[in-house]
């Protein structure tokens, strides 16, 4: 008798779908192993110079230059150069599309499979997330209309925020004209904060349940959480990710009459303001730069607004550490992830300085040393621990969607 046929193997891969306005990043990943297959971003949608770049892993990138008309058409050359490297989108392997959503609101706390009324509540938030959650439903409506058979999931940026008490995620503003604009702090760089805690507690070889972390994602945008026993207690970003620390571009804290200061005596419209705190603050309105290997190189050179600005964006952290220190009570680490946070020492260091009260130290030695996994850099006898621990979006994202999609599926077996 011959044996039977092997099953075919379980479907385990997700796409992870990040839709922009005229962008579409992308990864194929196999959750399961951890295991990334390709990734890549789509540029200048619906301009003639659009770009694509593909990576698939452990090969050659490619690139193509020329007219990508929209959404659909992008998402449609993915799959094309997926395809080419024998992962196409109608492989049986893919289990699902993951998409992240910045925007939840108080509606979704967490991974939601899609379905027409998600969606319509994904539309209902666009007025606390202009910007970010049109895109979004481009890439989730594109998506289902190019597998309209496979399940796709929302990975929301505020789901992970949802936990923080009232306390911490109300402003003191008059409650009803609060509630009537949904004006609450929800937080964003959750898919971070939840991926970076987590890996915290396993680097520590301890449950997250068991520990209190405070988060430190320092990227273009950047914010700072604090995470009791897996659950976010606090966040620095708000009702929008202006809220916070110096960002890139972005202000961060300021008093609110800043604004009526400007609107009153500088004449600015609303949307100026807006675009001069989001987008010309913060490092870049400081000292025209706002990457951190240009300020460091600058202010090593004695250049006194690149020393401003590093001066600033350090104090603000400083006190988000102190902030959430207190928060806490107890905290067993401290986490620095993102552009920054993974690869500028100078910046762990400063932020740390003077620390040694509250029992956080930095080994000068291990925070100079550049590796590219989570790894200890406090010195052994501190009683917090600091960490770097490389984020990873869409490698959570993939978990997520995939873990969701599975039990589903065990569910209906
Ligand atoms: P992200 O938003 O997480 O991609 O982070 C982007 C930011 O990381 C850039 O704007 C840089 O300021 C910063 N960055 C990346 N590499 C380095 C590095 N080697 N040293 C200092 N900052 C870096």
């Amino acid at each position: 008798m011959t044996a039977p046929a092997p099953l075919p193997p379980a479907p385990a891969r997700v796409l992870v779908l990040n839709s922009g306005s005229s962008s579409l990043k992308y990864q194929l990943l196999d959750p399961r192993a951890g295991v990334r297959l390709a990734q890549g971003l789509v540029e200048r949608i619906g301009e003639r110079s659009s770009r694509l770049k593909h990576t698939p892993e452990g090969g050659e990138s490619r690139e193509h230059i020329g007219p990508i008309p929209d959404h659909d058409a992008a998402l449609k050359a993915v799959a094309t150069e997926l395809d080419r490297d024998g992962l196409g989108l109608d492989s049986p392997e893919l289990a699902a599309i993951g998409h992240r959503v910045v925007h939840g609101g108080m509606s979704f706390t967490e991974p939601t499979v899609i379905d027409d009324a998600v969606l319509a509540e994904i539309e209902r938030l666009i007025p606390v997330a202009p910007l970010h959650n049109p895109a979004n439903l481009t890439g989730i409506r594109t998506a289902r209309a190019l597998r309209p058979d496979l399940p796709q999931v929302a990975v929301f940026d505020t789901a992970f925020h949802t936990t923080m008490p009232e306390s911490a995620a109300r402003y003191a503003l008059d409650l009803g004209t609060a509630d009537r604009y949904r004006i609450r702090r929800y937080g964003f760089h959750g898919t971070s904060h939840a991926y970076v805690s987590r890996a915290t507690a396993a680097l520590l070889g301890r449950a997250p349940e068991e520990v209190n972390v405070i988060v430190l994602h320092l990227g273009n945008g950047a914010s700072a959480s604090a995470v009791r026993g897996g659950r976010c207690v606090d966040t620095s970003m708000g009702l929008t990710p202006l809220e916070g620390l110096v960002m890139g571009t972005r202000s961060g804290d300021l008093d609110p009459a800043v604004i009526f200061h400007l609107m009153r005596v500088g004449e600015m419209s609303a949307d100026e303001i807006d675009t001069l705190l989001n987008k010309r603050s913060g490092l870049i309105g400081l000292c025209g730069d706002n990457d951190m290997r240009e300020i460091r190189r600058r202010v090593d050179e004695g250049d006194p607004a690149a020393r401003l600005a590093f001066d600033i964006y350090i104090h603000r952290l400083k006190k988000y550490i102190g902030a959430y220190y207190a928060v806490l009570g107890r905290v067993d680490a401290l986490a620095f992830t993102a552009g920054v946070g993974e690869n500028a020492a100078p910046v762990r260091e400063a932020a740390t300085a003077g620390l040694e009260g509250l029992g956080i130290a930095v080994d000068a030695g291990l925070n100079a040393v550049r590796a590219d996994g989570a790894r200890l850099i406090s010195p052994g006898s501190a009683r917090v621990a600091v960490a770097v621990v490389p984020t990873d979006e869409e490698l959570e994202i993939a978990t997520q969607t995939y873990a969701l999609v599975a039990e589903r599926d065990s569910e209906k077996n």
